[in-house]
């Protein structure tokens, strides 16, 4: 496993929509293997393969607290078939729009349907936390970051400010 570099705002790769995957293989698994490995290193609890450059409808989550136990989630192709009317509040981050969170409204419960690891249809029905991430993570699919959300002076003054950070030589301690 090998652990990628992540992408962050603003950076046109984020903004890509991401390509349908016809088969899970070998290349598909490794790539799974990589984001979820990626996504431990960097504390998260969702990826998806966009945010390490690879523009394939391909997410990982682990939303378990327990670092012992751990519980990887894989969806391919992930597809919303119902989502509930009443809404849910979380205060949302985003490894590619690093050191900023704000609360974003989504709904509460959503269906879902997807292909797992080994490349099996799977049907999940989802709410809390879950739901949200899978929401937050497929967005990334579409193109679309959670900072969309927001009224567009927010949106505006946090990519100004992470632009800022990156014009900044890297640091280097020797
Ligand atoms: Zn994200």
């Amino acid at each position: 496993m090998t652990i990628r570099k992540i992408l962050t705002e603003p950076n046109k790769i984020l903004r890509q929509v991401s390509k349908t995957v016809e088969f899970v293989g070998k290349e598909e698994q490794r790539l799974m293997d990589d984001m979820l490995e990626t996504m431990y290193h960097a504390n998260g609890i969702g990826l998806a393969a966009i945010q390490i450059g690879i523009p394939k409808r391909i997410i990982v989550l682990d939303i378990s607290k327990n670092k012992e136990k751990k519980n990887p989630m894989y969806f391919v192709n992930p597809v919303i078939n119902s989502k509930d009317s009443e809404s849910s509040t979380y205060e949302e981050g985003c490894l590619s729009v690093p050191n900023y969170f704000a609360e974003v409204d989504r709904p509460k419960k959503c269906k879902i349907q997807y292909l797992d690891y080994n490349g099996k249809k799977q049907i999940l029905e989802t709410d809390g936390l879950l739901a949200t991430c899978i929401q937050h993570e497929m967005d990334h699919l579409e193109g679309i970051l959670f900072i969309d959300y927001l009224s567009k002076l927010k949106k505006t003054m946090i990519v100004k400010k992470l632009s800022k950070q990156k014009e900044k030589p890297d640091r280097i301690i020797v």
